[in-house]
């Protein structure tokens, strides 16, 4: 075999040097695919969607987790929504963990079946020491984005690592609340 083993002309497969643009043999165009300007326009042109899908995510992210709008009409506001929150969801959930080491809220559910508005959810204390006193405190918004009230609950002595399956009560009427925001979390 000749020093030249490995690269051969594609077309009429002598062997070439490494070097080399133009087959010696045949004269076609043997230029390794890095040499050719096509491939780095493929390349420049992939970094640019990767940067722009990571920036329409982050901002998608921090829509979701600002405000939870409350979707009690399916057919339409979950059509809408999932293509903001399908790439974020992910994102979302590990962004609100991240955001607080010392505790996690999870599974917010509203209530609305009854006179007043509540909020269900499961607050984790992730720390290794017991909570003498935990609030947590929601603000409610009405279509327009006023602000209507709150939602709170609180409780003593959450264990270390002890999960607190929280029922967050308001005075105003489920039907007024078109969105609501954790606005506070005291005890840590
Ligand atoms: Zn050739």
């Amino acid at each position: 075999m000749s020093k030249h083993e490995g690269r051969v002309c594609k077309k009429c497969g002598a062997p070439i040097s490494k070097s080399a643009v133009v087959c010696p043999t045949c004269g076609a165009n043997v230029k390794p695919v890095y040499k050719k300007v096509w491939f780095w326009i493929l390349i420049v042109l992939l970094l640019i969607i990767i940067g722009f899908a990571s920036c329409t995510a982050s901002a998608a992210k921090y829509v979701s987790d600002n405000t939870n709008v409350i979707s009690s009409d399916t057919s339409t506001s979950t059509n809408a929504s999932s293509n903001a929150s399908s790439s974020a969801a992910a994102d979302s959930s590990s962004a609100a963990a991240s955001s607080s080491d010392k505790y996690s809220i999870t599974d917010e559910t509203v209530d609305d079946s009854g006179y007043y508005f509540k909020l269900d959810g499961t607050f984790t204390n992730l720390t290794n020491k017991q909570i003498t006193y935990v609030q947590v405190t929601y603000t409610l918004y009405d279509a327009d984005g006023a602000q209507i009230g709150t939602a709170l609950a609180n409780t003593n002595n959450l264990d270390a690592n002890g999960t607190w399956k929280f029922e967050a009560i308001s005075s105003v009427q489920p039907s007024e609340v078109d969105s609501y925001k954790l606005s506070k979390v005291s005890g840590f």
